[in-house]
């Protein structure tokens, strides 16, 4: 045993590499006691019999050991106190150096037992053969008191077998986007990944941000992301694309067992329940997104999660004016496979992708396709949900569609703020209904006027509709605030806090993240995250175009 440090015992139990030279060994420490960890990932499943991070192809593994790479000077930038209580953290050891250095990669707690997954996937609609996590490595399974699993992951944690011929690091200005997006879906009610902490490595990461040959050195950082599962669809595409079915079956198994307990019957039973349930959960994700104007940006197979969360914030934006042909994404600008309204469809695609990958396993495809057809119905009846719920209804019948469908052509058309415009929606007296409730949402004077009769042609339609409701006016308009949300993440609100980061000054990511805790609220002397996207941001890299580069 050594010692270092005041109460921290230090145990050195294996090492499976060399380190960089100078840099502290991983080593394994007892601390934050209350976490444990059980690992059924790596104790259950097979896995790479080389440890480390040499670049190679892995067959018959679902994973490799691997330890995150130390870094400079682990420093804690921001913590989600949620996810430190749901894991049983207490405040006092996240404000301890040790957290830091934990996070930040340079030491493991007892019990934790590091790996990189083994998958593949579909990116941009090819196949791309071995992906695998190429800077994520998982630290551990904990069960916190209450019999939850909460598996921890560092995003930027250095290289793996699996980072192909990338550094296996994460640039401050993603790894903010991506801490602070995973709470605020959270929040919203949308599922996700969740995030701990956001370190900074004291470390510079060089990136060459819009593919133009001008690369250049840029604060590194490392997200802790925390699911019950990270598994996603192109983890069974993996072994189903190399043959090898008694892999893909033992993943199957091993699956349904973890992360669906609930489910129980035949072997035929089971598989049938757990696709149609994968399908489901799809369609309802789907539904959040659209409801609150999320695109995500990059829906390749490996970036879909078997529990239907939202997975992997690259270059995703959120919606200002309502349009559903943008993405974020300039690296998908040509095809623009990723668009917003295009979503549901591609999640689809790639169901069909998952299914063909587990067909073998499943012995036919009856299951199967019955499942995908599952998703179409899901995916319509969690649409009506939203529409209900949008427009504040009792529930949806087919002409509410028709109302919906004909709202968002206006609202394409004149260019309205889609966050804006709900939220007003909820103030329209229905007996006479006006545009003032809309004043801040129009971004161009013109189409405004030009749309003037239409919208109010729409409001009345929409006042007659609410005036044959029977939900009471409190009612329909508690439902609407709660399904339409006042503060979302916007790309220039995020980017405001990622520059001011990059000055040194983190207090745009903690006040951001405290806004985004209650999003339905309104929260008085808070207007200013609640407004159109400043005319600046319209065509500002970082708030309206973003590269896979981070
Ligand atoms: P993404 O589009 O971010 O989901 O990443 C696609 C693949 O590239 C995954 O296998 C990632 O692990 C890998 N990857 C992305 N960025 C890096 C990086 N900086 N270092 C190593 N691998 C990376
Ligand atoms: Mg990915």
């Amino acid at each position: 045993m050594l010692k270092v440090g005041p109460n921290h015992d230090v145990r050195i139990i294996h090492m499976y590499y060399p380190n960089r030279v100078g840099r502290v060994p991983p080593c394994y420490l007892r601390h934050m006691d209350n976490l444990r960890f059980d690992n059924r990932f790596v104790n259950e499943l097979p896995g790479d019999p080389e440890h480390g991070p040499r670049l190679r192809q892995v067959h018959g593994a679902l994973y490799s050991r691997v330890h995150p790479t130390p870094v400079a000077a682990p420093a804690l930038i921001a913590h989600s106190r949620e996810v430190a209580e749901l894991l049983g953290i207490g405040e006092e050891h996240i404000a301890g150096e040790l957290f830091a250095r934990v996070f930040g990669g340079n030491a493991l707690l007892q019990g934790m037992a590091p790996y990189a997954a083994n998958y593949g996937g579909h990116q941009f609609g090819n196949w791309a053969g071995q992906l695998g996590d190429g800077r994520a490595i998982s630290l551990g399974e904990t069960v916190n008191a209450n019999g939850e699993r909460w598996e921890l992951q560092l995003k930027g944690a250095g290289p793996t077998p699996y980072s192909r011929n990338a550094d296996g690091r994460a640039v401050l200005r993603s790894s903010i986007r991506e801490f602070l997006c995973s709470e605020a879906m959270h929040h919203l009610g949308v599922p996700t990944t969740r995030a701990l902490c956001l370190v900074g490595t004291g470390e510079p990461v060089v990136r060459d941000m819009f593919y133009d040959g001008h690369p250049r050195a840029e604060a590194g950082a490392i997200v802790c992301r925390v699911a019950p599962s990270f598994i996603r669809f192109g983890n069974f595409e993996l072994p189903a694309s190399r043959d090898d079915v008694a892999l893909l079956e033992r993943l199957v198994d091993f699956t349904i067992a973890r992360d669906f307990p609930h489910l129980s019957g035949s072997r035929e039973q089971l598989h049938a329940e757990w696709f149609r349930e994968v399908c489901e959960r799809t369609a309802r994700l789907m539904s959040g997104w659209m409801r609150v104007g999320f695109v995500h940006g990059v829906m390749n197979t490996d970036n879909l999660s078997i529990l239907g969360l939202t997975i992997d914030y690259g270059p995703y934006g959120w919606i200002d004016d309502f349009d559903p042909n943008w993405t974020p994404n300039t690296t998908d600008a040509q095809t623009r496979r990723y668009r917003f309204g295009q979503q549901p469809q591609v999640a689809y695609w790639n169901l069909g992708r998952l299914a063909s990958a587990l067909a073998p396993a499943f012995g036919g495809v009856e299951a199967l396709q019955e499942g995908l057809q599952h998703y179409v119905s899901a995916w319509h009846a969690a649409e009506r949900g939203s529409i209900a719920a949008k427009l504040g209804l009792a529930d949806c019948r087919d002409e509410d569609v028709t109302l919906m469908e004909d709202l968002r052509g206006l609202l394409q058309s004149a260019e309205v703020d889609m966050t804006l415009f709900f939220r007003a929606l909820a103030d329209v007296d229905p007996a006479a209904p006006s545009l003032a409730p809309f004043d801040g949402a129009f971004y161009d004077d013109a189409k405004r006027q030009a749309a003037e009769g239409s919208f109010l042609a729409w409001l009345a339609r929409y006042g007659a509709r609410v005036g044959a409701d029977p939900l009471p006016a409190a009612d329909r308009r508690e439902r609407m605030r709660r399904a339409n949300p006042r503060y979302v993440l916007r790309n220039y609100l995020a980017q405001q806090a990622i520059d001011r980061a990059e000055q040194g000054d983190y207090a745009g990511i903690h006040e951001l993240l405290e806004v985004l805790r209650r999003p339905y609220e309104d929260q008085p002397g808070r207007e200013a995250f609640a407004v159109r996207r400043p005319d600046w941001a319209r065509d500002r890299a970082g708030c309206s175009m973003l590269s896979c580069s981070s």
